[in-house]
């Protein structure tokens, strides 16, 4: 009790300080956009056409931004040879004008750009098809990096998508690139608001046939270890906050760093809250944040990144 008596103290004995550096800030491009749409309970997100996007960064670097997660929001779907002239325009447009005062991720996958809104490609018989999934999300990731991505974020949870990805990185000449592997990604009641933003609900089913059950632990376990083994650089858990008794084990079992995605429906209930006058929104998800790094989180995705730098986290 005596070292929580007052504010220094606290601040004295604290473990769990961290930097900006430490956060990613999530954006969303969609193609044909006239306005920003706002995402519905995500305080200040977006989906943004390009020039709406590049506004957006140049707002978030003066805001302390330097780690970006870009979800890519075209209007061409297909069910698969996907069209990715507007991902590379989007991609291109950032970085050139932004160069390395960011690092650019790029969430990685196909349910943006198939028809049906699964992560995979399926075939006649309406089962996943890996043998045609895993060529095409290697394809995109090379074609990410080609048009300028700092690093590869796939999600999809598809068996040895990172082997191929690192394969078609180190290919085309992109061995340097990274991967943040969604290495344990649940299906989850949690992704609600992402899925107006990214425009990506599943037009027939669901996708527990390729998420990790709740209810396994040891699945998410070992999803993790084997993405590691494949080549990841960094792991992740998410949603973030209903699998922080995990990411101490994935650390110790891979010797990687790993870090947790504050899931748009975790994010937005803290909103929500505070709409309510049931919690101060400011407050509340820097508890997150904290509870984060004290369960072993060596980063956060977060839509408040934004917000970090004027709540006095420093750079
Ligand atoms: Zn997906």
């Amino acid at each position: 009790m005596r070292l929580r008596a007052s504010k220094h103290l606290r601040d004295l004995s604290n473990d769990t300080d961290f930097s900006r550096a430490k956060l990613i800030q999530p954006l969303f491009v969609g193609e044909g956009l006239k306005d920003d749409l706002e995402i519905p309970a995500l305080r200040g997100t977006f989906r943004q056409s390009i020039d709406g996007v590049l506004k957006q960064v140049e707002k978030d670097l003066e805001a302390g931004v330097s780690q970006f997660l870009l979800f890519e929001v075209p209007s061409k779907k297909s069910e698969r040879d996907f069209d990715l002239a507007f991902s590379e325009k989007a991609i291109h447009a950032i970085k050139s004008r932004f160069g390395q005062d960011l690092f650019l991720w790029l969430d990685t996958c196909l349910c943006s750009l198939t028809s049906h809104g699964h992560c995979c490609v399926f075939n006649e018989l309406g089962q996943i098809d890996l043998d045609e999934t895993l060529p095409e999300i290697s394809r995109l990731a090379a074609h990410y990096a080609a048009a300028g991505a700092d690093g590869i974020a796939p999600s999809d949870m598809m068996d040895g998508r990172v082997a191929a990805i690192r394969e078609s990185l180190d290919d085309g000449g992109f061995d340097q690139t990274p991967i943040m592997s969604y290495s344990t990604k649940f299906a989850s009641n949690l992704y609600g608001p992402f899925r107006v933003a990214a425009d990506s609900s599943p037009k027939h089913g669901d996708r527990k046939g390729y998420q990790i059950d709740v209810r396994n632990r040891l699945d998410a376990i070992e999803s993790s270890i084997r993405c590691s083994n494949e080549g990841a650089d960094l792991l992740m858990v998410k949603p973030g906050m209903t699998s922080i008794d995990l990411i101490r084990e994935i650390e110790e079992k891979t010797g990687k760093r790993v870090g947790a995605y504050q899931v748009s429906g975790e994010f937005a209930s803290l909103v929500l809250l505070s709409e309510k006058g049931l919690t101060k929104f400011e407050d509340a998800v820097q508890e997150s944040w904290h509870v984060f790094r004290r369960a072993g989180a060596a980063f956060i995705i977060t839509y408040g990144a934004r917000f970090a730098k004027a709540w006095g986290y420093p750079s």
